[in-house]
């Protein structure tokens, strides 16, 4: 790799994105590489300058900030041929994790530089590609309020707090999924896409997802538990126990059609989208990225 473009969300992770900057340039001057920073000035400006920066030549495209700034570079580079990379940068990693990016950037940045890369599965619904997982229901209202903002609260606190809000207020709808076999009808809690295995920040929803298989790995919840039982099984999704409740079905597919009686969000790395069809394709090893596979952590 002999070019990277640096594509920073100053405001992810409350300023940790940003402050990384200083690292970056001082470990890619001293290897003599070329590469350029460009700040994001606001939602979607990751997508076009990412796309600008693969015309114009920019082999490696590195999202500097969390899953919704890897997902702004991945929507500006999918069909460039330019390669997807990150580091460590937001609240949220999830994707950073999947590709095994160290935590500490002057690992990671030496990780870019050996520039190993793999190709994984692409997934794209609601005209939008994603690289990691997509929640729609219960889980990506939590996202929603987390997004919208709570006073005083960051991180895992804000997350905790939305959820108990959430976890009394939010009133499922009936959902037709079809995933290739006909169609089933279920009253799910929530339904969780993953070509990566988990979301949120470490909230491992299908423990068994394989990015590079051309399949879905999917998570339909039905919600038949009561709430406090919700309340006390659901944190096992971070051991990837959840699998283990048997309210939580999983299933494996290359395409998948939901159909739902009302409109509920849908979560996508970050990014909130509100609809009732749905609709997911996969392109089999679609994307080649970055990964820090096999290097010491
Ligand atoms: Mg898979």
């Amino acid at each position: 790799m002999n070019n990277y473009k640096f594509i920073v969300n100053p405001i992810a992770g409350g300023g940790k994105a940003d402050s990384l900057v200083p690292v970056i340039e001082r470990i890619f001057k001293e290897h003599g590489i070329e590469f350029d920073i460009y700040w994001t000035k606001g939602r979607k400006d990751g997508i076009e300058a990412a796309e600008k920066a693969a015309r114009e030549g920019f082999k490696c495209i590195v999202a500097v900030g969390g899953d919704g700034t890897v997902n702004e570079v991945l929507n500006g580079i999918v069909g460039t041929g330019a390669i997807l990379a990150t580091v460590h940068g937001g609240k949220g990693n999830d994707f950073a994790t999947a590709v095994s990016m160290p935590s500490d950037i002057e690992t990671a940045c030496q990780v870019l530089l050996k520039g190993k890369t793999r190709s994984i599965d692409l997934g794209k619904v609601m005209d939008r590609y994603f690289i990691n997982s997509v929640g729609i229901g219960f889980d990506a209202e939590i996202a929603n309020r987390v997004n919208k903002g709570i006073k005083f609260m960051k991180g895992p606190s804000a997350y905790t707090y939305a959820f108990l809000e959430k976890l009394f207020s939010y009133r499922s709808v009936e959902a037709v999924i079809d995933l290739g076999n006909g169609p089933q009808k279920t009253k799910p809690l929530l339904i969780a896409v993953g070509i990566g295995q988990a979301y949120g920040g470490g909230m491992k929803i299908v423990p068994d997802a394989i990015q590079d298989d051309g399949l879905f790995d999917i998570c339909v919840f039905d919600d038949s538990l009561p709430r406090l039982a919700l309340a006390y099984h659901f944190p096992k999704v971070f051991s990837g126990k959840l699998k283990n409740v048997k309210q939580a079905q999983m299933y494996r597919a290359s395409e998948i059609t939901i159909s739902l009686s009302e409109p509920r969000y849908l979560h996508m790395e970050g990014e909130i989208f509100f609809g009732d069809k749905m609709h997911f394709t996969i392109q089999p090893l679609g994307m080649t990225v970055l990964t820090g596979a096999g290097e010491p952590v």
